[in-house]
């Protein structure tokens, strides 16, 4: 397989399984149909799809990765950590990632409580109605109830408004710490990648401290070219992957046909200058 940086790879969706609207079939077809070549499902917090995204890709003979995209506790901020290319059975990894998801119905309450007190009644059972899978209530299904109850227009708006530091329904939850989410992938024989940076408003001082951490604990990939990145920081983190040294990755961050700006497989390609972080996982690719 051409293993090359322009690779048409989109390591970065999600399905039904965390907080995306598409089954792992559908979207593997979506994918195949958009020209991916290389694809993984990467899940919040959740593994649990990636038996049916594995299956699904082979049988249209789209080469895949395994991938998760863990929630983690940094600095006061949630960092979040995307696992390609590790063995979705070893029991640690499946652990954690049950830990990390085990607050979540909880903190959903809260998160409803919190917008009961500003007259939005309902909120636990009306987000409940768009949750997959009862294991994952986001903030994204919160979200989606309240674009659907009338209360914000859009979904970028309820995150302004509602769910985001400081709002009525958010709530501060602690995640996975750094050194265990990247730890889990490694250990599993994947490679760890931080997901999206230009998003975290770090001041470079912040970032510097989170890349350092993120590579003294075994972590070897930046995301360059994602959906949540402007162009000006294509180019910004492609240094900062040629900087540190690390591996180059590539997503769209795909969740809905409906909310997506970015569908999957149409981004610009990574720079040639970049090792790609699939060019370390070749024996990893499956199909
Ligand atoms: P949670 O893991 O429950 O905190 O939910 C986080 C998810 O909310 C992210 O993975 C995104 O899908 C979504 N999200 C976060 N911030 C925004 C935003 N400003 N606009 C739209 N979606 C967002
Ligand atoms: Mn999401
Ligand atoms: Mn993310
Ligand atoms: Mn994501």
């Amino acid at each position: 397989m051409n293993l090359a940086p322009t690779l048409n790879a989109d390591l970065h969706c999600h399905s039904v399984i965390s907080d995306g609207t598409l089954t792992p079939e559908s979207l593997a077809a979506r994918a195949k149909a958009g020209g991916v070549e290389l694809w993984s499902l990467t899940d919040h917090d959740e593994i649990g799809g990636q038996q049916r995204a594995m299956d699904a890709a082979r049988a249209i003979g789209l080469p895949y990765l395994t991938g998760t995209e863990i929630s983690v506790s940094f600095a006061n901020r949630v960092v979040h950590i995307v696992g390609l290319g590790f063995d979705h059975q070893a029991p640690e990894i499946v652990a954690g990632l049950r830990t990390t998801r085990g607050g979540r119905e909880a903190r959903a309450r809260e998160m409803a409580a919190g917008l009961a007190q500003v007259g939005i009644k309902g909120a636990f059972e009306g987000a409940l109605q768009y949750v997959g899978n009862p294991d994952l209530i986001s903030r994204t299904h919160f979200a989606r109830f309240l674009v659907e109850a009338g209360h914000c227009s859009d979904i970028p708006e309820v995150f302004r408004r509602f769910l985001t530091e400081g709002k009525p329904g958010f709530v501060p939850h602690k995640w996975a710490a750094l050194k265990d989410a990247v730890g889990w992938i490694t250990r599993a024989g994947g490679v760890a990648v931080i997901a999206h940076p230009g998003r975290y408003d770090f001041t470079p001082t912040e970032e510097y401290a989170l890349i350092t951490e993120f590579m003294a604990h075994g972590g070897r990939g930046i995301e360059v070219v994602t959906g949540s990145h402007t162009p000006a920081e294509f180019q910004q983190y492609a240094d900062t992957a040629l900087e540190f040294g690390l591996l180059a990755s590539r997503g769209s961050d795909f969740h809905s046909p409906n909310e997506s700006r970015i569908d999957l497989g149409t981004l610009p390609p990574l720079a040639a200058r970049l090792t790609p972080v699939w060019a370390e996982l070749a024996d990893r690719i499956v199909g």
